[in-house]
């Protein structure tokens, strides 16, 4: 009874001495694996593994892991980076074009982003998520709910197959406002095709191209305004159109998630979107249909 009593106090300091438990997270990205472990460097600066990668699609939904509140969201070293307060931790996403604003308050498995290509510690498209308690770097795996359900695919072996990179899935988030076929133009009044789909989205939203291929045109090309096309294997080309600005140049390479322009309001557009098409053998196909 006395040896009891003892614990009590003892536990209590235990309880209060160490740092506040984390909630487990939930995961970012639908795929529960992790494609290349935490690796912390050794040092500041040194050379290593700040985080997870979960292998996803470019435009794929980012969900936030926890409750809490949006602390960043911008570039970082020219990726987009998305940091989540959650009350003494924080929990950073790259590279995703964010859907929420700095102060924002999230719930856990709300969407924040799509995902972007292009991160420079992945081989293929993945999620870089990191998982910070001041400026120390820990390791999120700790906080994802596994019970086994994530493989580690061995860094020397075979590259998996790369998951379908992103055709049939919209290059940004936000409603779709049109859709395509026919239709009474907004501006024109005529009856006609609507020969690709309108996504609703900020002017200055970064468009990624959905994936890996070659620049065919990037400038004015009439109704379209400021355009960005760009060829794929197959015959199959899509473009981005309405844009604002565009930061790709004809006969430039880009990989899948690689921002080719913003949205913007150029050509006939009765306000900022983006409109997205898809082509086969240069004639316009659903882009929504391409699954
Ligand atoms: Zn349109």
């Amino acid at each position: 009874m006395r040896r009891a009593l003892l614990l009590v106090p003892l536990l209590l300091t235990l309880v209060l001495a160490s740092p506040a438990v984390a909630a487990p997270w939930t995961w970012p990205l639908g795929d529960h694996t992790i494609e290349r472990p935490f690796d912390p460097p050794s040092s500041e600066y040194g050379a290593g593994h700040r985080g997870v990668d979960i292998p996803g699609r470019v435009g794929q939904t980012v969900r936030a892991v926890a409750v809490g509140r949006v602390a960043f969201a911008g570039r970082v070293a020219g990726i987009w980076t998305i940091t989540i307060e959650h009350g003494g931790e924080r929990s950073t996403y790259q590279p995703v074009a964010p859907s929420v604003r700095v102060g924002d308050a999230v719930t856990a498995g709300q969407p924040i982003g799509r995902l972007l290509g292009d991160h420079p510690s992945c081989r293929r498209t993945c999620l870089n998520l990191g998982r910070l308690r001041g400026d120390e770097y820990l390791d999120p795996a700790d906080l994802l709910a596994t019970a086994g359900a994530y493989r580690l695919i061995d860094p020397d072996g075979e590259v998996p197959e790369p998951p379908d990179v992103g055709m049939g899935d919209l290059p940004i988030d936000g409603p779709v406002t049109s859709a395509f076929g026919m239709r009474v133009h907004p501006v024109t009044g005529v009856r006609k095709l609507h020969d690709g789909v309108d996504v609703g989205a900020p002017c200055g939203t970064p468009v990624p191209a959905v994936a890996a291929g070659e620049v065919g045109h990037a400038g004015f090309r009439g109704g379209y305004g400021l355009q960005v096309q760009v060829e794929h294997a197959g015959g199959v080309a899509t473009s981005y159109s309405h844009l604002g600005s565009v930061t790709v140049r004809p006969g430039q390479r880009v990989g899948a998630g690689t921002v080719v322009g913003r949205v913007g309001s150029t050509g006939y557009s009765t306000g900022c979107h983006l409109h997205f098409m898809r082509l086969v053998d240069g004639r316009p196909v659903d882009p929504l249909a391409a699954r």
